[in-house]
């Protein structure tokens, strides 16, 4: 796709307030492929003006009427999906098989889904001698991260419009054309002028404004704990509703009686998948002491064959950063046994899929997020301390348990403080709400949870 020059706003491409620019990098060879306008307060303000005069005619819109728009959203994904996969190629660097089935594939699962919420879903419930109403929350400012960038992007704006809720984003500066696209869908699916809008932009600048903007009632964020503390502050002060999904660092439990092969190598694939970067990513394998010598060598082995398959991480930071963490763990004392900080390419942002073993919990790499290709292989000596090692960091993300017993291994699941835990490989479910405990972050996303997110009550008494 060709970069525009401008800003989506009242249903229009506009010409950005400021004459500041964002180059977009391709990772994978270090070249600049488009550039982009880097929003201001002023590009903000005229698009959270747009959602605020679209929001009336939206929230009143009926919801079969507010399903079919997002219908023809959904349509107009897959009849571009190829071009969706090649842009999120070209900026984020995942190699084109991902980015077709999981990058393009899940947005349009995700949209399809909320299509249907919209329809189906009780924006009226009858409670004693009341009627109780779910109304949109109004405009919401939604701020997403680069790492799964249309899914991020659909993951809000799909149940905020299945709400009747009208949004501004302000995508990541690193992948704004996965964003522009999504516009242009919008805009060939037909949703009213206003309803959707896009700032592309910097964080500290776009982002900022939005969050702190008075027009804007909402603030939905994805992205690092560190902004998503500041962004909780600035809801706080101003009392807006705010969704925060943050960080994680979660478990892969291996109980002793698990199918050890096959509960490594869906480990090691887990991580290695995205370049490491998701932030539900099992990056702590715990594994019985019993059983610790035999896992290491197959998640070595594990890693080594995703050498030529894996991606580039999405940018020259990230890159330094996570390679700085991987020379951390080396000296801090743990053992490497696959890959390792030296970068394996001399183009691109590549980092080597990396396995420590003897790593114990207190070390850094087995408490901050890394947000790359590196797992952290953790021994236990019975089942109070998996679990305590499990529960031992500030987030709660995700996770899984395996075990040779489905009961057992939902048991330890119900002791663990995280918002997801997959059994024994269980199937990914687009319907299930995704969200974290503890510092992983506040409120839920997809499903009718998500949706429920972007609705307030109103209770009519009788
Ligand atoms: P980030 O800075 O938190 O970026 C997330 C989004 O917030 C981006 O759109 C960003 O804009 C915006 N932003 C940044 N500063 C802001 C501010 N002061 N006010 C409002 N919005 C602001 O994350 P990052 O720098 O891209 O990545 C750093 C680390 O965050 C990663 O290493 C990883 O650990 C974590 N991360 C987590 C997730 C997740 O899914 N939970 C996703 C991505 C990253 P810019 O793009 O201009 O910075
Ligand atoms: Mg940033």
């Amino acid at each position: 796709m060709k970069a525009h020059d401008g800003m989506y706003i009242g249903g229009e491409w506009r010409a950005a307030a400021g004459k500041g620019t964002i180059a977009v990098v391709d990772p994978t060879d270090e070249q600049v492929i488009a550039h982009v306008p880097a929003g201001t307060a002023e590009d903000v303000d005229a698009a959270v003006s747009a959602a605020r005069e679209a929001l009336p005619a939206w929230a009143a819109t009926l919801p079969a009427g507010r399903a079919g728009r997002i219908a023809a959203l959904r349509d107009v994904l897959v009849a571009r999906k190829d071009e969706i996969a090649e842009t999120v190629t070209a900026e984020l660097g995942a190699p084109l098989p991902f980015s077709q089935t999981v990058h393009t594939g899940l947005p349009i699962l995700v949209a399809g889904s909320y299509a249907e919420l919209a329809a189906s879903y009780a924006f009226e419930e009858k409670v004693g001698n009341s009627v109780v109403h779910f109304e949109p929350v109004g405009v919401v400012g939604a701020i997403t991260p680069w790492n799964y960038p249309l899914h991020q992007i659909v993951a809000k704006v799909a149940p905020a419009l299945a709400a009747g809720c009208t949004v501004v984003l302000k995508p990541a500066e690193d992948t704004p054309l996965t964003a522009q696209l999504f516009a242009e869908a919008v805009h060939e699916a037909g949703i009213p002028a206003g309803v959707f809008n896009l700032v592309t932009g910097l964080g500290p600048v776009a982002g900022q404004a939005l969050a702190e903007h008075e027009g804007v009632d909402m603030v939905s964020f994805t992205g690092s704990t560190a902004v998503g503390r500041r962004i909780g502050a600035t809801a706080g002060g101003a009392v807006k509703r705010v969704a925060l999904e943050l960080g994680g660092k979660s478990a892969n439990v291996i109980l002793p009686s698990a199918d050890l092969a096959k509960a490594v190598a869906v480990g090691i694939a887990n991580v290695m998948g995205n370049s490491g970067q998701t932030c539900s990513a099992w990056t702590r394998m715990l594994v019985h002491t019993s059983r610790y010598d035999e896992a290491v060598a197959l998640a070595a082995q594990a890693a080594a064959k995703y050498g030529d398959r894996i991606g580039p991480l999405v940018n020259a930071k990230q890159h330094t950063r996570v390679r700085g963490y991987i020379e951390k763990g080396v000296a801090q004392g743990a053992r490497l046994v696959a890959g390792g900080p030296e970068a394996p390419r001399e183009q691109g942002y590549f980092v080597s899929p990396t396995v420590f073993a003897d790593v114990t919990p207190e070390m850094t790499i087995a408490q901050e997020e890394i947000f790359g290709p590196v797992v952290s292989i953790i021994r236990y000596e019975d089942e109070d301390d998996a679990l305590r090692i499990a529960n031992g960091t500030v987030y709660g993300l995700a996770g899984a348990v395996w075990a040779g017993d489905e009961a057992e291994a939902v048991a330890f699941a119900r002791r663990m403080d995280t918002g997801q835990v997959d059994i024994n490989g269980g199937r990914y479910n687009p319907l299930a709400p995704f969200g974290g405990y503890k510092q992983s972050g506040v409120g839920r996303e997809l499903g009718s949870h998500g949706l429920a997110e972007y609705l307030q009550t109103k209770s009519l008494q009788f």
